[in-house]
């Protein structure tokens, strides 16, 4: 049987999430806030109300925290006894607040993060995170399996952004890594497709970082299985630095860590991996 589902935002996303549902069979009630082209099969409301009363689950993909308030808040009656799944990005309190919001409201909530780009949906590779209400993510799983993978991370309604955000910080950072190791080798007239190869290369041969750090990090100890010592890596990575400042590149994006290096050496680490750095960034509960 198939779920009557509402969608609200036809933006890029919100649009790939209801032609996914509309392709798997469901009958789907879109509500955008402007007028956009509306999904072929689906049903436009003209209220956000109208698009609530049509369906037992609500999809909310807009553009970011704020929008979700200002779209829902008029609304939140309509609202009560229904499942919300929020997958519009944000900050794991900003899931939290909503949660608290939804709960005051007798509503089911539960929030996700989409990793995936909208030309993913509904095919292979992507994934959303949930977290919330696990009624909500078990009374619903078939009408989400049809959007992508679905990983379900409990019941703190923020874990599922806060592990989306992660995913997304590691992937910046290996962003700002290419692209100052294109504008190095830029410098001195090298193409970027040229150097491509060697750095992909590179990059799936340093992957083995992540499993021997999170090892590392579980224990607390960072003077197990040391490849290369830190000591060593403070002393080479100013290198890093003059290099780029010789060819004219600008270090910002690799600088922030050499104070973190320098901190641990100082602070007699230099003996242990490069791992025991994430002491310097936080308490680890
Ligand atoms: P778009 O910019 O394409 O669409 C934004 C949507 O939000 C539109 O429907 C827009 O309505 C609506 N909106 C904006 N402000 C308000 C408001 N104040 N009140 C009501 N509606 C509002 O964004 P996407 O569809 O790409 O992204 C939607 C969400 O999905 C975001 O949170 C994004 O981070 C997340 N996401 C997107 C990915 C992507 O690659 N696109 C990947 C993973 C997550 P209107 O048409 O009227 O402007």
């Amino acid at each position: 049987t198939k779920t009557q589902v509402t969608v609200l935002g036809l933006g890029a996303m919100g649009a790939a999430l209801a032609s996914a549902l509309l392709a798997a069979g469901h009958p789907v009630t879109v509500w955008n806030r402007s007028k956009r082209p509306v999904p072929q099969g689906a049903v436009r409301a003209s209220t956000v109300s109208a698009a609530i009363e049509a369906s037992p689950v609500v999809l909310a993909c807009l553009l970011d925290h704020r929008s979700v308030y200002d779209a829902l808040g008029p609304s939140a009656a309509a609202l009560r006894g229904k499942a919300l799944v929020n997958v519009t990005s944000g900050t794991p309190g900003h899931a939290r607040s909503l949660a608290a919001w939804a709960l005051e409201r007798e509503i089911d909530y539960l929030d996700g993060g989409i990793m995936a780009v909208p030309p993913m949906i509904g095919g292979p590779g992507a994934f959303v995170l949930y977290s919330g209400s696990e009624a909500v993510f078990d009374a619903y799983r078939p009408v989400l399996d049809t959007l992508a993978d679905s990983r379900f991370l409990g019941a703190d309604p923020g874990m599922a952004s806060l592990q989306d955000i992660a995913l997304l910080s590691a992937m910046y950072g290996q962003f700002m890594g290419i692209l100052h190791a294109f504008a190095l080798v830029g410098s001195a007239g090298v193409p970027a497709t040229e150097f491509a190869p060697m750095l992909s290369g590179w990059l799936t041969a340093m992957g083995g970082f992540v499993a021997e750090a999170a090892s590392q990090i579980d224990k607390r100890d960072y003077s197990i299985d040391v490849v290369s010592n830190l000591a060593m890596q403070a002393a080479g990575y100013p290198h890093l630095l003059e290099a780029a400042v010789e060819q004219g590149v600008s270090p910002a994006l690799l600088a922030p860590l050499e104070p973190l290096l320098n901190q641990r050496l100082a602070d007699g680490h230099g003996a242990e991996a490069i791992t025991g750095v994430i002491e310097l960034l936080g308490e680890q509960k």
